[in-house]
């Protein structure tokens, strides 16, 4: 007996729920997570050395847990949805600056390990953000440098003194800034190649579409006729229902051509096309072979029954005008009919098709043979 495969359950549903793009922001939370927990750490050590007082350590983690736990909620809960950016990388990358100027005030001996992650936050941006949104974010974070110093001056806290702090301000501020312009223009570059790609897969599908239609009926080409031939054969051995194919011609055409020109041709082949396929069954393929000659493939379909549904368009045909412009132009066609034997090559019912349309011409056109 069959089994059916079960369908994969996503991992740690608890944490990240079941929601594909929610369960990315919630990853991307988790990592936040991690790096926040070994800055925890260092400090939590740092209160053992004394490098920073269990009050202000307390302060700084309660303020990273409130933050990290708001995040988490309104993430979990899916309030972030109605975000411009659900993934919250602004509000994120923002709460983070925060941290870091609390961080600076209140720990004054560790200012440069400090420093030095505020650029690696700014390059986040580059991930989602616009580009203006990272130059606003650079200049964020050189505002929340500016007024952590400001604090820390007023403060009085050990270590603080004007000079070294005014020249590590405009330091900070090249700095900031220019991170804040490389990460613009990262995301205006991540923004063009966004475009680019999704050009290549519009062109891509154009390729894929014209490599599998004719341009003149928008039928289905002759390689795309072929290809549902082969599968159709391929499928005829697995459910022994053999599949009938038609080549179809239409009658004197050349003199169409010769009566009232090229375009006109091409305009009968057209209108051809599109009074054909409405009259099919369903399932039947009309697709253009080449010139003024079409294959019409009937999947699972006996040889009674196609000659049945190919008469009725012949006949219908016959008698339609189907140019208004020009109603004595009769357009008549041949066929040959030839139902495909199971495992026999799929280009062998063609030929033979093709025999029995070839017989048509020659009994006088206008009629369906079968092979
Ligand atoms: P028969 O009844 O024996 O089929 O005669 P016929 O005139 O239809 O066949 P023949 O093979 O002598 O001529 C076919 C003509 O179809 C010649 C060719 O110029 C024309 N033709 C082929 N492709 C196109 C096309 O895409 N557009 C136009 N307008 N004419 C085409
Ligand atoms: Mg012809
Ligand atoms: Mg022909």
């Amino acid at each position: 007996m069959d089994q059916i495969a079960p369908v994969a359950q996503p991992r740690l549903v608890w944490l990240l729920g079941r929601d594909g793009y929610q369960r990315v922001c919630l990853r991307f939370w988790c990592l936040t997570s991690g790096v926040y927990t070994v800055l925890l750490l260092l400090q939590a050590y740092s209160v053992t050395v004394g490098l920073i007082t269990a009050e202000h350590a307390l302060l700084i983690r309660a303020t990273a847990i409130v933050g990290l736990a708001t995040f988490f909620v309104v993430m979990r809960a899916g309030w972030n949805r109605h975000f411009n950016d659900p993934a919250m990388t602004a509000q994120q990358m923002a709460f983070a600056l925060g941290i870091l100027a609390m961080c600076y005030v209140l720990t004054p001996s560790l200012r440069a390990s400090l420093l030095i992650v505020t650029p690696l936050v700014l390059v986040f941006g580059a991930f989602t953000l616009t580009p203006r949104m990272c130059r606003q974010l650079g200049g964020f974070a050189v505002a929340m440098q500016a007024v952590a110093m400001v604090l820390s001056l007023q403060l009085h806290l050990e270590g603080n003194d004007v000079h070294p702090e005014a020249i590590i301000f405009v330091g900070c501020a090249v700095v900031f800034t220019m991170t804040g312009e490389m990460a613009a223009r990262l995301s205006a570059l991540r923004e063009q190649l966004r475009v680019q790609k999704r050009e290549l897969r519009l062109a891509l599908e154009r390729n894929e579409l014209l490599a599998r239609q004719d341009e003149l009926t928008l039928l289905p080409n002759r390689r795309h006729a072929l290809e549902m031939m082969e599968y159709e054969g391929r499928r005829a051995k697995r459910d022994k229902v053999p599949p009938c194919i038609c080549m179809l011609d239409i009658d004197h055409f050349k003199r169409i051509n010769d009566t009232y020109g090229h375009a006109a041709g091409d305009k009968v082949l057209r209108l051809f096309a599109s009074h054909a396929v409405p009259a099919l069954r369903g399932p039947d393929i009309l697709a253009r072979w080449g010139g003024e000659e079409f294959i019409l493939l009937m999947p699972e379909t006996s040889v009674a029954d196609a000659v049945l549904a190919v008469e009725r368009l012949r006949t219908n045909f016959a008698h339609a005008h189907i140019w208004a412009d020009h109603p004595e132009l009769q357009v008549t066609f041949s066929a040959g009919i030839a139902a495909h034997q199971s495992g026999a090559p799929i280009q062998e019912t063609v030929a033979r098709a093709d025999a029995a349309l070839y017989r048509a011409k020659q009994e006088g056109r206008n009629r369906t043979l079968q092979a």
